[in-house]
Protein backbone atom coordinates (compact mmCIF):
# COMPACT_ATOMS: atom_id res chain seq x y z
CA UNK A 1 0.00 0.00 0.00
CA UNK A 2 1.52 3.22 -1.23
CA UNK A 3 1.50 6.04 1.88
CA UNK A 4 -0.88 8.30 0.03
CA UNK A 5 -3.42 5.42 -0.13
CA UNK A 6 -5.70 4.50 2.14
CA UNK A 7 -6.69 1.24 3.74
CA UNK A 8 -9.93 0.95 2.24
CA UNK A 9 -8.12 1.67 -1.13
CA UNK A 10 -9.60 4.85 -1.81
CA UNK A 11 -7.47 7.76 -2.67
CA UNK A 12 -6.22 10.13 -0.08
CA UNK A 13 -6.11 14.35 -0.92
CA UNK A 14 -2.88 15.71 -2.18
CA UNK A 15 -1.57 18.28 0.45
CA UNK A 16 -1.62 21.79 -1.33
CA UNK A 17 0.54 24.07 0.09
CA UNK A 18 -0.39 27.74 -0.91
CA UNK A 19 1.88 30.61 -0.92
CA UNK A 20 3.37 32.02 1.60
CA UNK A 21 3.52 28.26 2.98
CA UNK A 22 6.46 27.70 -0.07
CA UNK A 23 9.49 29.24 -0.84
CA UNK A 24 8.80 29.61 -4.34
CA UNK A 25 8.02 32.84 -6.02
CA UNK A 26 7.57 32.98 -9.94
CA UNK A 27 10.66 35.24 -10.03
CA UNK A 28 12.48 32.23 -10.26
CA UNK A 29 11.27 30.53 -12.39
CA UNK A 30 12.76 30.79 -16.15
CA UNK A 31 10.26 33.73 -17.79
CA UNK A 32 9.82 31.57 -20.67
CA UNK A 33 8.68 28.60 -18.68
CA UNK A 34 6.10 30.68 -17.16
CA UNK A 35 4.78 31.88 -20.96
CA UNK A 36 4.05 28.75 -21.44
CA UNK A 37 2.28 27.67 -18.28
CA UNK A 38 0.24 30.91 -18.08
CA UNK A 39 -0.40 30.41 -22.22
CA UNK A 40 -1.78 26.98 -21.55
CA UNK A 41 -3.67 28.55 -18.58
CA UNK A 42 -5.38 31.30 -20.94
CA UNK A 43 -6.62 28.55 -22.93
CA UNK A 44 -8.21 25.96 -20.38
CA UNK A 45 -5.04 23.44 -19.81
CA UNK A 46 -4.12 22.79 -16.33
CA UNK A 47 -0.36 23.54 -16.43
CA UNK A 48 2.49 22.48 -13.72
CA UNK A 49 6.11 22.95 -13.52
CA UNK A 50 7.33 19.30 -12.59
CA UNK A 51 10.32 17.02 -11.53
CA UNK A 52 13.55 17.96 -9.92
CA UNK A 53 12.93 21.98 -10.45
CA UNK A 54 10.16 22.35 -8.08
CA UNK A 55 12.46 19.99 -5.44
CA UNK A 56 15.46 22.35 -6.39
CA UNK A 57 13.15 25.36 -5.55
CA UNK A 58 11.60 24.20 -2.36
CA UNK A 59 15.34 23.37 -1.54
CA UNK A 60 16.19 26.96 -2.32
CA UNK A 61 18.83 25.71 -4.93
CA UNK A 62 18.52 26.93 -8.85
CA UNK A 63 17.01 24.59 -10.40
CA UNK A 64 19.04 22.97 -14.11
CA UNK A 65 16.31 22.82 -16.01
CA UNK A 66 12.26 23.67 -15.98
CA UNK A 67 10.17 20.85 -17.12
CA UNK A 68 6.39 21.36 -17.41
CA UNK A 69 3.46 18.74 -17.05
CA UNK A 70 0.05 19.32 -18.53
CA UNK A 71 -3.42 17.81 -19.54
CA UNK A 72 -3.06 19.29 -22.97
CA UNK A 73 -2.14 16.39 -25.15
CA UNK A 74 1.08 16.92 -27.53
CA UNK A 75 -0.84 18.15 -30.79
CA UNK A 76 -2.99 20.46 -28.79
CA UNK A 77 0.79 22.05 -27.15
CA UNK A 78 2.03 22.18 -30.58
CA UNK A 79 -0.61 24.20 -32.08
CA UNK A 80 -0.49 26.97 -29.52
CA UNK A 81 3.38 27.38 -29.99
CA UNK A 82 4.85 28.15 -32.96
CA UNK A 83 8.39 27.09 -32.05
CA UNK A 84 7.33 23.80 -30.65
CA UNK A 85 8.06 20.06 -31.85
CA UNK A 86 6.44 17.23 -30.85
CA UNK A 87 9.41 14.14 -30.26
CA UNK A 88 8.94 10.72 -29.27
CA UNK A 89 7.37 7.71 -30.26
CA UNK A 90 5.09 5.89 -27.87
CA UNK A 91 5.49 8.63 -25.34
CA UNK A 92 5.00 11.68 -27.23
CA UNK A 93 6.50 14.78 -25.59
CA UNK A 94 7.07 18.21 -27.16
CA UNK A 95 10.28 21.15 -26.94
CA UNK A 96 9.17 24.35 -27.07
CA UNK A 97 12.47 26.11 -28.64
CA UNK A 98 13.86 29.80 -27.76
CA UNK A 99 16.51 31.56 -28.82
CA UNK A 100 20.02 30.53 -27.91
CA UNK A 101 19.32 26.63 -28.05
CA UNK A 102 17.43 26.90 -24.98
CA UNK A 103 14.63 24.16 -25.09
CA UNK A 104 11.70 23.16 -22.29
CA UNK A 105 10.16 19.78 -21.98
CA UNK A 106 5.98 20.05 -22.00
CA UNK A 107 4.88 16.39 -21.17
CA UNK A 108 1.17 15.04 -21.30
CA UNK A 109 0.04 14.07 -17.48
CA UNK A 110 1.04 10.04 -18.46
CA UNK A 111 -0.06 6.67 -16.68
CA UNK A 112 2.47 4.53 -14.90
CA UNK A 113 3.33 2.59 -17.86
CA UNK A 114 2.28 -0.91 -16.27
CA UNK A 115 -1.24 0.43 -16.35
CA UNK A 116 -1.20 1.14 -19.85
CA UNK A 117 -2.07 -1.65 -22.26
CA UNK A 118 0.52 -2.87 -25.02
CA UNK A 119 -0.28 -0.94 -28.42
CA UNK A 120 -1.06 -3.49 -31.35
CA UNK A 121 1.70 -4.59 -33.60
CA UNK A 122 2.77 -1.36 -35.91
CA UNK A 123 0.87 0.81 -34.23
CA UNK A 124 3.66 2.68 -32.42
CA UNK A 125 3.14 6.14 -34.13
CA UNK A 126 -0.15 7.29 -33.00
CA UNK A 127 0.19 6.33 -29.06
CA UNK A 128 -3.54 5.59 -28.10
CA UNK A 129 -4.98 8.12 -25.74
CA UNK A 130 -5.07 5.63 -22.67
CA UNK A 131 -1.01 6.67 -22.15
CA UNK A 132 -2.40 9.75 -20.65
CA UNK A 133 -3.59 10.40 -16.93
CA UNK A 134 -4.11 13.22 -13.98
CA UNK A 135 -1.53 14.74 -12.17
CA UNK A 136 -2.07 11.95 -9.43
CA UNK A 137 -1.28 9.34 -12.30
CA UNK A 138 1.53 11.06 -13.46
CA UNK A 139 3.08 11.52 -9.83
CA UNK A 140 2.86 8.18 -8.75
CA UNK A 141 5.09 6.60 -12.10
CA UNK A 142 7.81 9.04 -11.13
CA UNK A 143 10.97 7.91 -9.30
CA UNK A 144 11.54 9.36 -6.01
CA UNK A 145 9.11 11.36 -3.72
CA UNK A 146 10.84 14.21 -3.81
CA UNK A 147 10.74 14.47 -7.81
CA UNK A 148 7.17 14.02 -8.01
CA UNK A 149 5.70 17.38 -6.76
CA UNK A 150 3.94 19.78 -9.06
CA UNK A 151 4.32 23.85 -8.80
CA UNK A 152 0.56 25.45 -9.78
CA UNK A 153 2.41 29.19 -11.01
CA UNK A 154 -1.02 29.82 -11.48
CA UNK A 155 -2.83 28.91 -8.06
CA UNK A 156 0.70 29.72 -6.66
CA UNK A 157 0.82 26.42 -4.85
CA UNK A 158 2.80 23.53 -4.44
CA UNK A 159 0.59 19.89 -4.82
CA UNK A 160 2.21 16.62 -3.34
CA UNK A 161 0.30 13.45 -4.13
CA UNK A 162 2.83 11.07 -2.87
CA UNK A 163 4.03 12.25 0.67
CA UNK A 164 7.44 14.28 -1.35
CA UNK A 165 7.08 17.28 1.49
CA UNK A 166 7.45 15.46 4.35
CA UNK A 167 10.50 13.25 2.81
CA UNK A 168 11.84 16.78 1.73
CA UNK A 169 11.45 18.01 5.16
CA UNK A 170 13.27 14.82 7.07
CA UNK A 171 16.06 15.05 3.97
CA UNK A 172 15.24 11.72 3.04
CA UNK A 173 14.98 9.79 -0.41
CA UNK A 174 12.00 7.66 -0.81
CA UNK A 175 10.94 5.51 -3.58
CA UNK A 176 7.65 5.71 -4.91
CA UNK A 177 5.86 1.79 -4.51
CA UNK A 178 7.54 -1.27 -3.91
CA UNK A 179 11.56 -0.29 -4.22
CA UNK A 180 12.58 -3.63 -6.00
CA UNK A 181 9.45 -3.75 -7.88
CA UNK A 182 10.15 -0.18 -9.33
CA UNK A 183 13.88 -1.49 -9.72
CA UNK A 184 13.06 -4.69 -11.76
CA UNK A 185 11.06 -2.29 -13.61
CA UNK A 186 13.67 -0.26 -14.88
CA UNK A 187 17.27 -0.44 -13.20
CA UNK A 188 18.43 3.14 -13.58
CA UNK A 189 15.96 4.19 -10.76
CA UNK A 190 18.82 2.40 -8.14
CA UNK A 191 21.59 5.24 -9.65
CA UNK A 192 19.14 7.87 -9.38
CA UNK A 193 18.20 6.85 -5.69
CA UNK A 194 22.28 7.49 -5.14
CA UNK A 195 22.65 10.37 -7.26
CA UNK A 196 20.38 12.52 -5.15
CA UNK A 197 20.93 10.83 -2.09
CA UNK A 198 24.70 12.02 -2.75
CA UNK A 199 23.85 15.43 -4.62
CA UNK A 200 21.52 16.49 -1.71
CA UNK A 201 23.33 14.96 1.40
CA UNK A 202 20.06 12.92 2.35
CA UNK A 203 19.87 9.80 3.77
CA UNK A 204 18.36 6.72 1.83
CA UNK A 205 15.20 5.24 3.36
CA UNK A 206 15.81 1.60 4.88
CA UNK A 207 13.87 0.20 2.41
CA UNK A 208 15.16 1.91 -0.36
CA UNK A 209 18.56 1.38 1.03
CA UNK A 210 18.31 -2.64 0.82
CA UNK A 211 16.52 -2.84 -2.17
CA UNK A 212 19.79 -0.53 -3.39
CA UNK A 213 22.12 -3.30 -1.98
CA UNK A 214 20.16 -6.27 -3.08
CA UNK A 215 19.38 -5.24 -6.74
CA UNK A 216 22.67 -3.35 -7.57
CA UNK A 217 23.41 -5.93 -10.30
CA UNK A 218 20.76 -5.04 -12.37
CA UNK A 219 22.29 -1.90 -13.60
CA UNK A 220 24.54 -4.68 -15.72
CA UNK A 221 21.08 -5.50 -17.53
CA UNK A 222 20.49 -1.52 -18.38
CA UNK A 223 20.82 -0.82 -22.09
CA UNK A 224 24.25 0.83 -22.98
CA UNK A 225 22.00 4.09 -24.44
CA UNK A 226 20.15 4.75 -21.12
CA UNK A 227 23.41 4.32 -19.13
CA UNK A 228 25.36 6.55 -21.35
CA UNK A 229 22.30 8.86 -21.21
CA UNK A 230 22.07 9.14 -17.50
CA UNK A 231 26.20 9.54 -17.16
CA UNK A 232 25.96 12.42 -18.90
CA UNK A 233 24.21 13.98 -16.36
CA UNK A 234 26.71 12.72 -13.86
CA UNK A 235 29.35 14.54 -15.58
CA UNK A 236 27.32 17.56 -16.15
CA UNK A 237 26.72 18.55 -12.33
CA UNK A 238 28.07 17.88 -9.35
CA UNK A 239 30.22 14.67 -10.52
CA UNK A 240 32.50 13.75 -7.64
CA UNK A 241 29.71 12.57 -4.57
CA UNK A 242 27.93 10.85 -6.99
CA UNK A 243 30.70 9.09 -8.70
CA UNK A 244 31.57 7.99 -5.14
CA UNK A 245 28.52 6.80 -4.08
CA UNK A 246 28.78 4.55 -7.32
CA UNK A 247 32.02 2.89 -6.29
CA UNK A 248 30.52 2.68 -2.63
CA UNK A 249 27.97 -0.26 -4.21
CA UNK A 250 30.08 -1.47 -7.12
CA UNK A 251 28.39 -0.29 -9.37
CA UNK A 252 31.24 1.73 -11.83
CA UNK A 253 31.73 -1.30 -13.71
CA UNK A 254 28.41 -1.86 -14.96
CA UNK A 255 29.41 1.94 -16.37
CA UNK A 256 32.73 1.95 -17.06
CA UNK A 257 33.65 -1.53 -17.65
CA UNK A 258 37.27 -2.31 -17.33
CA UNK A 259 38.15 1.00 -16.15
CA UNK A 260 35.10 1.29 -13.30
CA UNK A 261 36.72 -2.50 -12.19
CA UNK A 262 39.72 -1.08 -12.00
CA UNK A 263 38.98 2.28 -9.55
CA UNK A 264 36.92 -0.37 -7.77
CA UNK A 265 39.24 -2.13 -6.95
CA UNK A 266 42.31 0.56 -6.97
CA UNK A 267 41.54 2.59 -3.82
CA UNK A 268 45.13 4.68 -5.17
CA UNK A 269 43.62 5.14 -8.76
CA UNK A 270 40.07 6.35 -7.64
CA UNK A 271 41.83 8.73 -5.00
CA UNK A 272 43.60 10.16 -8.30
CA UNK A 273 40.21 10.28 -10.16
CA UNK A 274 38.20 11.95 -7.23
CA UNK A 275 41.36 14.89 -6.72
CA UNK A 276 40.67 15.37 -10.00
CA UNK A 277 36.80 15.61 -9.80
CA UNK A 278 37.01 17.56 -7.17
CA UNK A 279 38.88 20.33 -8.84
CA UNK A 280 36.61 19.65 -11.69
CA UNK A 281 33.50 20.50 -9.80
CA UNK A 282 34.82 23.37 -7.67
CA UNK A 283 35.95 25.23 -11.16
CA UNK A 284 32.68 24.37 -12.96
CA UNK A 285 31.09 26.49 -9.89
CA UNK A 286 33.29 29.33 -11.16
CA UNK A 287 31.66 29.00 -14.40
CA UNK A 288 34.55 26.81 -16.29
CA UNK A 289 32.84 24.36 -18.00
CA UNK A 290 34.86 21.72 -19.70
CA UNK A 291 32.83 19.80 -22.84
CA UNK A 292 31.44 16.20 -22.29
CA UNK A 293 34.82 15.04 -24.40
CA UNK A 294 36.79 16.20 -21.61
CA UNK A 295 34.61 15.29 -19.06
CA UNK A 296 35.45 12.24 -20.49
CA UNK A 297 39.19 12.37 -20.67
CA UNK A 298 39.28 13.07 -17.24
CA UNK A 299 37.59 10.35 -16.04
CA UNK A 300 39.52 7.47 -18.13
CA UNK A 301 43.03 9.57 -17.27
CA UNK A 302 44.12 7.59 -14.42
CA UNK A 303 43.03 4.63 -15.72
CA UNK A 304 45.36 4.98 -18.67
CA UNK A 305 48.13 7.23 -17.02
CA UNK A 306 50.40 4.30 -16.45
CA UNK A 307 49.99 3.45 -20.04
CA UNK A 308 50.57 7.30 -20.94
CA UNK A 309 54.01 7.38 -19.11
CA UNK A 310 55.54 4.35 -19.93
CA UNK A 311 59.13 3.78 -20.51
CA UNK A 312 58.42 1.24 -22.85
CA UNK A 313 58.33 2.69 -26.59
CA UNK A 314 55.30 2.22 -27.97
CA UNK A 315 53.19 3.66 -30.55
CA UNK A 316 50.91 5.99 -28.29
CA UNK A 317 47.94 6.38 -30.22
CA UNK A 318 46.97 3.33 -31.42
CA UNK A 319 47.79 1.56 -28.20
CA UNK A 320 45.00 4.42 -26.62
CA UNK A 321 42.99 2.95 -29.43
CA UNK A 322 43.70 -1.18 -28.31
CA UNK A 323 42.96 0.31 -24.57
CA UNK A 324 39.45 1.62 -25.86
CA UNK A 325 38.72 -1.41 -27.85
CA UNK A 326 39.11 -3.61 -24.79
CA UNK A 327 37.55 -1.54 -22.44
CA UNK A 328 33.45 -2.61 -22.55
CA UNK A 329 31.65 0.18 -20.90
CA UNK A 330 28.15 -0.92 -20.19
CA UNK A 331 27.61 2.92 -21.60
CA UNK A 332 27.45 2.59 -25.07
CA UNK A 333 29.63 5.53 -25.93
CA UNK A 334 29.44 6.69 -29.11
CA UNK A 335 32.36 6.21 -31.86
CA UNK A 336 32.62 9.87 -32.72
CA UNK A 337 32.76 11.06 -28.83
CA UNK A 338 35.29 8.27 -28.11
CA UNK A 339 37.12 8.98 -31.41
CA UNK A 340 37.67 12.47 -29.43
CA UNK A 341 38.47 11.31 -26.90
CA UNK A 342 41.16 9.01 -27.54
CA UNK A 343 42.47 12.49 -29.60
CA UNK A 344 42.73 14.41 -26.47
CA UNK A 345 44.17 11.81 -24.32
CA UNK A 346 46.94 11.30 -26.46
CA UNK A 347 47.68 14.86 -26.97
CA UNK A 348 47.57 15.54 -23.25
CA UNK A 349 49.85 12.52 -23.06
CA UNK A 350 52.27 13.96 -25.23
CA UNK A 351 52.76 16.74 -22.98
CA UNK A 352 53.22 14.64 -20.12
CA UNK A 353 55.83 12.87 -21.83
CA UNK A 354 57.68 16.64 -22.68
CA UNK A 355 57.69 17.54 -19.47
CA UNK A 356 59.79 14.37 -18.69
CA UNK A 357 61.82 14.23 -21.65
CA UNK A 358 62.37 18.30 -22.53
CA UNK A 359 61.29 17.30 -25.89
CA UNK A 360 57.97 18.32 -27.81
CA UNK A 361 56.58 17.20 -31.15
CA UNK A 362 55.65 20.61 -31.55
CA UNK A 363 53.54 20.54 -35.08
CA UNK A 364 50.74 18.39 -32.66
CA UNK A 365 50.16 22.11 -31.99
CA UNK A 366 48.16 22.24 -35.42
CA UNK A 367 45.77 19.26 -34.33
CA UNK A 368 42.22 20.30 -33.97
CA UNK A 369 41.91 18.68 -30.19
CA UNK A 370 44.89 20.69 -28.80
CA UNK A 371 42.94 23.41 -27.05
CA UNK A 372 41.08 20.65 -25.50
CA UNK A 373 43.91 18.90 -24.58
CA UNK A 374 45.72 22.24 -23.22
CA UNK A 375 42.95 22.53 -20.64
CA UNK A 376 43.01 19.15 -19.27
CA UNK A 377 46.89 19.43 -18.87
CA UNK A 378 46.20 22.60 -16.63
CA UNK A 379 43.77 20.70 -14.59
CA UNK A 380 46.42 17.54 -14.09
CA UNK A 381 49.62 19.54 -13.67
CA UNK A 382 47.91 22.57 -11.93
CA UNK A 383 44.72 22.00 -10.63
CA UNK A 384 43.04 24.84 -12.01
CA UNK A 385 42.26 25.76 -15.56
CA UNK A 386 44.82 27.80 -18.01
CA UNK A 387 44.20 31.80 -17.18
CA UNK A 388 44.48 34.07 -20.14
CA UNK A 389 46.68 34.12 -22.82
CA UNK A 390 48.46 30.88 -20.71
CA UNK A 391 49.38 28.12 -22.88
CA UNK A 392 51.33 24.81 -22.79
CA UNK A 393 54.43 26.66 -23.88
CA UNK A 394 53.87 28.56 -20.19
CA UNK A 395 54.44 25.39 -18.43
CA UNK A 396 56.86 23.76 -21.07
CA UNK A 397 59.53 26.92 -20.67
CA UNK A 398 58.81 26.66 -16.40
CA UNK A 399 59.76 23.48 -16.56
CA UNK A 400 62.74 24.07 -19.18
CA UNK A 401 63.57 27.34 -18.32
CA UNK A 402 66.62 26.79 -20.52
CA UNK A 403 65.19 25.73 -23.67
CA UNK A 404 63.69 23.23 -25.04
CA UNK A 405 65.97 19.64 -26.25
CA UNK A 406 65.73 19.92 -30.17
CA UNK A 407 62.88 17.99 -31.36
CA UNK A 408 63.83 14.01 -32.39
CA UNK A 409 63.59 13.48 -35.97
CA UNK A 410 60.78 10.99 -36.29
CA UNK A 411 61.82 8.69 -39.12
CA UNK A 412 59.58 8.45 -41.76
CA UNK A 413 59.08 6.48 -45.43
CA UNK A 414 58.88 8.95 -48.10
CA UNK A 415 56.26 8.51 -50.36
CA UNK A 416 58.14 10.86 -52.55
CA UNK A 417 61.20 9.57 -51.77
CA UNK A 418 62.81 8.34 -55.42
CA UNK A 419 63.95 4.53 -55.65
CA UNK A 420 67.73 4.24 -55.50
CA UNK A 421 68.89 3.81 -58.72
CA UNK A 422 70.36 0.50 -59.42
CA UNK A 423 74.16 0.48 -60.30
CA UNK A 424 74.86 0.69 -63.57
CA UNK A 425 71.91 2.99 -65.08
CA UNK A 426 68.68 3.48 -65.53
CA UNK A 427 66.51 0.87 -65.64
CA UNK A 428 66.22 0.06 -69.52
CA UNK A 429 62.51 -0.40 -70.51
CA UNK A 430 60.63 -3.94 -70.65
P1 LIG B 1 18.30 16.90 -12.30
O1 LIG B 1 18.34 18.00 -11.33
O2 LIG B 1 19.54 16.07 -12.31
O3 LIG B 1 17.87 17.28 -13.69
P2 LIG B 1 15.79 15.57 -12.21
O4 LIG B 1 15.03 14.98 -11.06
O5 LIG B 1 15.15 16.73 -12.90
O6 LIG B 1 17.23 15.92 -11.68
P3 LIG B 1 15.76 14.26 -14.76
O7 LIG B 1 16.61 13.14 -15.22
O8 LIG B 1 15.85 15.58 -15.42
O9 LIG B 1 16.06 14.41 -13.22
O10 LIG B 1 14.27 13.72 -14.81
C1 LIG B 1 13.13 14.59 -14.67
C2 LIG B 1 12.05 13.91 -13.85
O11 LIG B 1 11.56 12.75 -14.54
C3 LIG B 1 12.49 13.40 -12.48
O12 LIG B 1 12.42 14.43 -11.50
C4 LIG B 1 11.49 12.29 -12.21
O13 LIG B 1 10.29 12.80 -11.73
C5 LIG B 1 11.24 11.72 -13.60
N1 LIG B 1 12.11 10.56 -13.90
C6 LIG B 1 13.34 10.58 -14.47
N2 LIG B 1 13.82 9.35 -14.62
C7 LIG B 1 12.90 8.51 -14.15
C8 LIG B 1 12.81 7.08 -14.05
N3 LIG B 1 13.80 6.29 -14.45
N4 LIG B 1 11.68 6.55 -13.51
C9 LIG B 1 10.66 7.36 -13.12
N5 LIG B 1 10.68 8.70 -13.18
C10 LIG B 1 11.78 9.27 -13.70
MG1 LIG C 1 15.96 17.63 -14.69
Amino acid sequence: MNKKEKPDGSVAEPIILKAPGHPITRAQIDPDALKIIDRLDRQGFMACLVGGAVRDLMLGKAPKDFDIATDARPGQIKKRFPNAYVIGRRFRLVHVHFPGGKIIEVATFRKDPRNIPAPPEGELADAPVDIYGTPREDAFRRDLTINALLYDAVLDSVIDYVGGLEDLACRRIRVIGDPVERFVEDPVRIWRVLRHAARLGFEIETCAAAAVRSQAHLLGTASGARLYEEFNKDLAYETRPVIEALRCHGLLRYILGRAGEAYEADAGLFRRLIGFLEIEDHIRSTGVVLSLEEMYALIFWPWLEELLLTEVPIELHKALHDEFQALQTGATIPKTIRANVVQIIYLTGMMLRAFRSGRMRWSLRQRTHWPQAERLIFLIREGRPPQLGETFETLFQRRFPGGAKPEKRRWRPSRNRRPKRPAGGNPSPA
